[in-house]
C-alpha cells in the first residue's frame, strides 16, 4: 500500500521533530526541510499528498512558499503560526490555504486537523457538485457528469486519464503543465505512476483525435517540460 507522503517545513527542531514523530505514529510518509526553498525543492520533485508549513521561516515565508505551490497545485496545505490573529488567518486562507493551527499546539489536534481536511479533499475531488455541466474549447466538448468528450458531434472515447488530462488542458488553455503536474493533477496514485505514463496518454489521445480527423491535434510538445492545450488549434 502506497503511504500518504507528507512535507513538513518547520525551522524549529524540538517542534518539527514533535510534528515527525506524531504523523510517523500515524503511518505518514514525512519529508522534513527547514527552510522555504527547500520546500519548493522538494514539492517540484515529488508533490506531496499533504504539506504542513510553518509561516515564519527564516529565507521566505510559509505564505511564499504556499504561493509558489499554488500556481501548480492544490495539495492540501496546514500552516503552522507562532501568532493567533485575524490577519494571519485570512492572508493563509485567502493564499489557498486550507487550515491553520497555532503554536502551542498538541499533536493530536494536529492530526486531527490533517485527517479532517484530507477526507475534505477527498470527498471534494470525488464530488461531482463543482464540476461544470459542459467545458468546450474550439471543437472540443467535455460532458464530465459523464466522462464522454465529443470532437464536434463524434465521441473519442477517452480512458479515464486521457478524459482527466484533456480536462485540465481545456480548463487553462496555453498553460504548460509538466508531466509531474499532470500526474499529480489526474492520477490517482500518482506516485505510482512513471513519467512515460503521462507520454504514452497523451499518445493514446492524440490517437483518438485522429481517428476521426487525421489533421486535428491540439496539445502541444514542449520538449523536456511537458504539454499545453492550443485554444487556436482547438
Ligand atoms: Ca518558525
Amino acid at each position: 500500500m502506497n503511504k500518504i507522503f507528507v512535507l513538513v517545513v518547520e525551522d524549529e527542531p524540538a517542534i518539527a521533530e514533535t510534528i515527525v514523530y506524531s504523523l510517523e505514529t500515524e503511518g505518514f510518509d514525512i519529508t522534513h526541510v527547514g527552510t522555504g526553498g527547500e520546500a519548493i525543492d522538494v514539492f517540484r520533485q515529488k508533490v506531496p499528498h499533504f504539506i504542513v508549513l510553518d509561516v515564519g521561516l527564516p529565507d521566505i515565508t510559509g505564505f511564499d512558499v504556499c504561493r509558489e505551490i499554488r500556481k501548480t497545485s492544490q495539495v492540501p496545505i496546514l500552516f503552522l503560526t507562532a501568532r493567533e490573529g485575524e490577519i494571519d488567518r485570512v492572508v493563509g486562507l485567502e493564499l489557498g490555504g486550507d487550515d491553520y493551527v497555532v503554536k502551542p499546539f498538541s499533536p493530536r489536534e494536529l492530526t486531527a486537523r490533517i485527517h479532517a481536511i484530507l477526507r475534505r479533499a477527498q470527498s471534494q475531488t470525488r464530488s461531482p457538485v463543482n464540476e461544470p455541466e459542459e467545458i468546450r474549447v474550439g471543437r472540443i466538448t467535455l460532458l464530465p457528469d459523464r466522462y464522454q468528450a465529443l470532437l464536434d458531434d463524434a465521441d473519442l472515447e477517452l480512458s479515464r486519464y486521457e478524459f482527466g488530462m484533456l480536462k485540465v488542458f481545456m480548463l487553462h488553455p496555453g498553460r504548460v503543465y509538466t508531466r509531474n503536474q499532470l500526474m499529480d493533477l489526474v492520477w490517482d496514485e500518482p506516485e505510482a505512476a512513471l513519467d512515460r505514463t503521462v507520454d504514452a496518454h497523451i499518445k493514446t489521445l492524440r490517437r483518438k483525435f485522429h481517428k476521426i480527423d487525421s489533421r486535428f491535434d491540439p496539445v502541444k510538445t514542449h520538449r523536456g517540460i511537458g504539454y499545453s492545450f492550443d485554444e487556436n488549434s482547438a
